[in-house]
């Protein structure tokens, strides 16, 4: 066993190997070393559940501390890691501090995006990616919600628009400036979007598409009001930007790892360093077809993590299954599974109008991907297809009298 086994990075995939490690029998030293003050929690609820109700922040923890003790995982909080010597096998630490490896994994997540534009750096100009983050935006929503200010959402992603449907059960006049002409257009087809432009609009929210934002006007400090390139105002009482991520790939670069807008992994998350793994949403993971893919889930952060625990223990345990995600806006789950870019044809099966429906995408006749509004056992189902490599045709799955289960039932 190679220990001691150090962990860059104390969120869902650093906890994640942590444990796999200790489910694959290793039992030499671990050391999971976190820039924040917290705990490894969950990020999800930080734009959905918790932002609405700000529940404790214990709430939010993947794993109790008392638990990662009883593993003995050594969790050091507020430890930001500095530099990696490959040659020397060691770590630095802010505060100077030094922890030798056997074994390496970098779980250093993302970073937001910020905007290049005067008064971004205004106070309630917010981004999420943090509990701290989003402590923040709860108490700018709350001074919004006293003095009857609006809140505007720079980027109609999943992140802004589940801080948008937040903001409206909270009562505050929104307005949602994308930049494209569509909402989530990264990831969804446009009868996606265009039913999550209705949820929005049916809950009073107002979408501004093709959106050039110039600059952000302040008064006192803080932010008044987004001005546009065309000389339009939005008054706003908080901002919230939400315009991606960039992989944190920071330290891996200056060791030297192959990074491309990411650290390069394989599917068993090996860098470049055969002592050195990395998984979640600082990876780019090189696939079969040769083409790198970069994820950001919790699904995604969680199967990387038992791999790259394997692999440093000396296993192959590849990432095997399609991606998946999920989003809430409202009352409506969005789930997707697999990779739609590049789909020739998209199909649906449900109430499209109702938003309980799924979107099928297709290649060549065969299933890439499928997106589900509040419609669980399709998006259940589409999973075990897509994992075992089956496909309906366009037309059975559009076919609300096709069994899809059927297809389940053929050998492989
Ligand atoms: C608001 C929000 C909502 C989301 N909603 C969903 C959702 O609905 N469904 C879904 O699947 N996914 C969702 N995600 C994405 C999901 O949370 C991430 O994909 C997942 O957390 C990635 O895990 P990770 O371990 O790679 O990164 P993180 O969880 O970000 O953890 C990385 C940690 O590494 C630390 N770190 C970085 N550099 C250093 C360093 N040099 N030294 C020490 N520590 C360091 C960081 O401080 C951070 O704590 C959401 C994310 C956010 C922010």
């Amino acid at each position: 066993m190679p220990g001691p086994i150090v962990i860059i990075g104390a969120g869902q995939a650093g906890v994640q190997i942590a444990e796999s490690l200790r489910h694959e029998k290793y039992d030499g030293p671990i050391a999971l070393l976190g820039a924040e003050a917290h705990g490894p929690y969950n990020r999800p609820p930080l734009s959905k559940k918790w932002l609405l109700e700000r529940g404790s922040v214990a709430s939010l923890a993947i794993r109790s501390l008392e638990v990662l003790e009883r593993r003995k995982i050594d969790l050091h909080t507020q430890t930001t890691v500095t530099a990696v010597d490959r040659a020397a096998r060691t770590v630095t630490c802010a505060d100077g501090r030094q922890y030798a490896y056997g074994g390496l994994a970098l779980a250093t997540g993302a970073r937001l995006r910020t905007l290049p534009i005067p008064g971004a750096d205004l106070r309630n100009v917010l981004g999420l990616r943090t509990l701290d983050d989003a402590q923040l935006i709860g108490e700018a929503l709350d001074a919004c919600v006293a003095a009857g200010q609006p809140l505007v959402v720079i980027g109609g992603g999943f992140i802004g628009l589940e801080v948008a449907a937040t903001a409206r059960k909270r009562g505050l006049a929104v307005t949602v400036l994308e930049g494209l002409d569509r909402l989530m257009s990264r990831v969804v087809a446009p009868i996606v979007s265009e039913a999550a432009a209705q949820l929005h609009r049916s809950h009073g929210v107002e979408l501004v598409f093709g959106a050039r934002v110039a600059e952000l006007l302040g008064s006192a400090g803080a932010v008044r009001a987004v001005r546009m390139a065309d000389g339009r105002e939005y008054p706003a009482g908080c901002v919230v930007v939400g315009v991606g991520v960039e992989p944190e790939d920071t330290l891996a670069r200056a060791a030297g790892l192959e990074c491309d807008r990411g650290i390069v992994v394989d599917a068993c998350a090996r860098s470049s360093d055969p002592q050195i793994v990395a998984a979640g949403d600082c990876c780019a993971r090189r696939t079969a077809a040769g083409t790198l893919l970069r994820l950001e889930s919790v699904q995604n952060a969680v199967e990387q993590g038992m791999a790259a625990a394997a692999s440093l223990l000396g296993h192959e345990r590849p990432v095997k299954s399609a991606p998946w995600f999920w989003s809430d806006q409202y009352d409506v789950r969005l789930q997707m599974v697999g990779l739609s870019q590049g789909y020739e044809e998209v199909v649906t099966r449900g109430e499209v109008a109702q938003f309980t429906f799924s979107a099928f995408y297709f290649r060549g006749g065969r299933l890439l991907a499928v997106d589900s509004l509040n419609h669980p056992h399709y998006h259940m189902l589409s999973r075990r297809l897509l994992d075992r490599g089956l496909s309906p045709t366009p037309a059975q799955a559009a076919d609300e009298n096709f069994n899809l289960q059927s297809l389940l039932a053929a050998p492989g």
